[in-house]
């Protein structure tokens, strides 16, 4: 691929190629993500600056056989100005109208879009707490909506729309026209969307997703080990009854939609009492706005004891003291490094993306859904059984080119994962 700036005009001529693609894109957010059914409401939220592609979102639905579309629109200037000038005590609750819309539109059984195009750095210089705040504040408010989603009765799916400020941030030597474009291109290439068809490859996609996890949770490991020549030596317990994830997700009603696209991880939550040794950064991590470059953290007993980075150490330790379970794992997440946004080279500044590049791990909240029975239980019970609990997931990339990742059992067969940073099956 050449680096030659391109003039608007080719710009423009390149955009005008990217219509039918933008509509099979938005077709497989619809149908595979959302998995839109006859007669549904579908919800979709969208940055104001993305009406275009909003647009096409909503005529792919219509033609799909939704009932009734609803756009929610935001805006990242509108969000931050109001972060600058209202109290945090605005942010404590949410407007009546707010929540009746919400829970209404789950309780009436819609399907939710979420899509995403946010500008990486919107909300820097804000003061944390208040963002926190009003998502604290939804959650607990609009509590049938976050019920309906967390507990797979309304489906939900998450993709993404280039955006000028966020492709300027992706792409800060091109233009801005040009950036959106290039910023598309990647955009289509990582969600497996460039295809005639990206139906059936999802599909296919999908297959590996389920060999992955039948070959990890018939492994029934009690930890897993990691080596690096970057000096990774981390063992992660494992819950006893932990369920590995990924890929498609189903409904109560048995409806199967897709909640990111991209997808690339399977991942559980592992034992929030037992990680031990030291795991190095394999990529920057991109949080409130900043970057921590080259970082590593120490466990002991589950809990970090120890970290530092060559820049952004400051980050770490606001993210480590967000409450008293931030300190230790909710996720862990493998991910090959085959995957079209790890060869894409690309740092996204987006979790949707950056987390399907490699290997991670959560410090903070883990899975209910990642336990047998998780899902039915208290915190406190998902706690005992060792599911961490906290106000923050906060996802960092350990998946190094040589990172091997061995699987242990009870009585000490071991088993390799990940050999050289890909799946040892594949
Ligand atoms: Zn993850």
């Amino acid at each position: 691929m050449t680096n030659m700036p391109m003039t608007l005009q080719e710009v423009r001529s390149a955009m005008k190629g990217l219509i039918s693609p933008l509509r099979r894109y938005a077709d497989l957010l619809v149908a595979d993500g959302a998995a839109i059914q006859p007669g549904q409401e579908l919800v979709v939220n969208a940055p104001a600056e993305a009406v275009d592609f909003t647009r096409m979102v909503v005529r792919a639905a219509y033609e799909r056989g939704a009932g009734h579309v609803t756009v929610i629109w935001n805006d990242d200037q509108v969000a931050r100005m109001e972060y600058e000038n209202c109290p945090v005590e605005h942010f404590d609750t949410t407007p009546s109208w707010r929540i009746e819309q919400l829970n209404s539109l789950a309780e009436a059984g819609a399907a939710f879009l979420y899509l995403e195009g946010e500008d990486p750095c919107a909300l820097a210089g804000i003061d944390p707490a208040k963002p926190a705040c009003a998502r604290r504040a939804r959650n607990r408010d609009c509590h049938v909506f976050r019920h309906g989603m967390d507990f797979g009765i309304n489906a939900w799916s998450i993709g993404g729309v280039s955006t000028k400020a966020w492709a300027k941030t992706v792409y800060p030597e091109y233009s801005e026209d040009e950036a959106v474009y290039r910023l598309w291109l990647a955009i289509l290439d990582v969600a497996r969307a460039t295809g005639i068809d990206p139906h059936s490859t999802w599909e296919t996609h999908n297959a590996t997703f389920e060999k992955n996890k039948r070959l990890l949770n018939e492994g029934r490991f009690d930890h897993l080990r990691y080596r690096s020549s970057n000096g990774t030596d981390l063992t992660v317990g494992m819950t006893r009854g932990h369920v590995w994830e990924g890929g498609a997700a189903r409904t109560v009603g048995g409806v199967s939609f897709f909640p990111n696209i991209p997808t690339e991880e399977v991942f559980t939550s592992p034992d929030r009492m037992r990680a031990d040794g030291v795991v190095h950064s394999a990529l920057p991590l991109v949080h409130a706005g900043r970057v921590v470059r080259d970082f590593w953290f120490r466990f002991e007993g589950g809990a970090v004891v120890d970290f530092d980075a060559a820049e952004g150490r400051d980050v770490l330790e606001q993210i480590v003291a967000t409450d008293e379970n931030a300190c230790r794992l909710g996720e862990v997440a493998l991910v090959s490094k085959n995957t079209p946004i790890r060869q894409s080279g690309l740092l996204f500044y987006s979790t949707l993306y950056d987390e399907n590049a490699s290997c991670h791990l959560a410090l903070g909240t883990g899975f209910p859904e990642c336990l047998e029975g998780g899902e039915e239980m208290s915190v406190e019970e998902l706690l005992a059984h060792g599911v961490n609990h906290s106000h923050t997931h906060v996802d960092f990339m350990v998946g190094s080119d040589d990172l091997d990742v061995t699987g242990v059992r009870e009585d000490g067969t071991e088993v390799p994962i990940f050999v050289s940073g890909q799946w040892a099956w594949e």
